[in-house]
């Protein structure tokens, strides 16, 4: 579970805001296009002189997969794989030898602690899965264009990071503000979403279901939330960590400190073991291969 004293708006105001509803939706959806990126080139010239070391076939296959991403988003496309549209994933069930995790971090954008996880995954060229808060975006929209421009995937994490019970309309409010907001700041239409504190019960999980949502849990939690020591917040990760799984990290929601000092020793881990780092997409996009092959054998 989650801090979330951090989000503590008080039911008395979700009502009053439900009244606001109809001038925030408008407010949210005035038409603001982005500045696209336009999609990842792979040079072929370049690939053939150079000897394919694993390294750059690695890195290879994960840029053909990053712009099959980010084209079908500029499409307008799912990212996510048709068979785990409206489904709930916490790990991807992969051969031994795909050896890949997905680090995710939830609550951000957050000044204090997004930035420094960005140049944390830049150095590392490391694309990951961000989980972000519609109110926290719209408050710092630049970080949100800058997951997106540095190749990482943005994802829907609700408007306010409550855990109390909404009614259908407070979760459509949560779930949609959220989306149209990524959209509008950032021009990715997302189709992945995480329910704050992991609960299915009190009304955006089954609101994102209906939605078509893929809701993404995890398999491996570091606890930061409850801001463990940098040792015990690694030993956490690798306690659970396993190929196809996904990491569970926090660049908000309070002091993440403790996070960014602990992340660059977890990517060494990681590669010491082997493993290459995905985005969630990329991930399904591996766990819907692996399926197709299977179904024809
Ligand atoms: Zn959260």
């Amino acid at each position: 579970m989650e801090n979330n004293k951090s989000f503590g708006w008080s039911q008395g105001a979700l009502i009053a805001l439900l009244g606001l509803g109809g001038c925030l939706t408008l407010g949210l959806t005035l038409p603001v296009m982005p500045n696209l990126k336009s999609t990842q080139t792979i040079n072929i010239k370049e690939l053939s002189l150079k000897p394919m070391t694993s390294e750059r076939i690695e890195g290879l296959k994960s840029s053909i997969v990053t712009s099959w991403h980010k084209e079908a988003t500029l499409k307008g496309l799912s990212e996510v794989p048709e068979r785990f549209r409206g489904v709930t994933i916490a790990e991807a069930n992969l051969a031994p030898s795909e050896k890949v995790i997905a680090l995710t971090f939830d609550d951000g954008p957050w000044p204090q602690s997004t930035p420094a996880v960005l140049e944390i995954l830049k150095k590392n060229n490391i694309k990951a899965t961000f989980f972000i808060v519609g109110q926290m975006l719209k408050e710092h929209p630049d970080m949100g264009k800058r997951i997106v421009a540095e190749g990482h995937v943005i994802a829907n994490h609700t408007w306010h990071h409550w855990y109390h019970y909404m009614n259908p309309q407070a979760a459509a409010f949560e779930i949609d503000n959220t989306s149209n907001l990524i959209y509008q700041v950032t021009g990715v239409r997302t189709s992945l979403f995480r329910p704050p504190g992991g609960i299915k019960t009190n009304g955006p999980y089954a609101y994102a279901k209906n939605q078509k949502y893929a809701t993404i849990m995890w398999s491996a939690d570091s606890v930061d939330y409850s801001r463990p020591g940098v040792p015990r917040l690694i030993s956490n990760i690798m306690r659970e960590a396993k190929p196809g799984g996904i990491v569970l990290m926090h660049d908000g929601g309070g002091n993440r400190s403790n996070t960014v000092a602990a992340l660059p020793q977890v990517i060494d881990i990681f590669r010491k073991k082997g493993y290459r780092f995905v985005t969630v997409p990329e991930l399904l996009e591996m766990q819907d291969k692996q399926l197709q092959v299977a179904s024809k054998k």
